[in-house]
């Protein structure tokens, strides 16, 4: 797996996204423990966080959301903490891969590697063999 240079942006993007869920956490009421931060190819940044409910919503689908809805498509880089551990960056969930590669084929996502070590990966890198709509 190949990993990305982590730039100054990717560092802001993290702090953003540990921001949005810090002012919003609640893990009595609305199970809000997840924020995330999904930066444009334009630099601009949108958040978002999870949502409880009988099926709920990852923060990255919500962050996506967000960016789609403001007329954003051409997405650099995402990454989701989780607020209840400091800088524990969240890998994406199977769906939330899924829905990256489709949105965003060569979306970068920071995550932490087993060692904890934040680390930038191809989306494509973390779902192999992937299925794809178009084919
Ligand atoms: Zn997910």
């Amino acid at each position: 797996m190949q990993y990305y240079e982590l730039t100054e942006p990717d560092h802001e993007l993290v702090q953003v996204a540990l921001d949005v869920i810090g002012r919003n956490y609640d893990n009595i009421n609305y199970n809000h423990t997840v924020g995330s931060a999904i930066r444009t190819k334009s630099g601009k940044v949108y958040t978002g966080i999870n949502c409880d409910g009988i099926h709920g919503s990852c923060a990255e689908f919500i962050s996506m959301g967000t960016a789609r809805s403001a007329g954003e498509r051409d997405f650099d880089t995402i990454v989701a903490v989780f607020n209840g551990a400091p800088n524990h960056l969240l890998p994406p969930c199977g769906n939330c891969r899924q829905m990256l590669l489709e949105y965003s084929p060569d979306i970068k996502v920071i995550l932490n590697d087993e060692n904890l070590k934040m680390v930038k990966v191809a989306i494509s890198d973390l779902l192999p063999l992937a299925y794809k709509h178009s084919e």
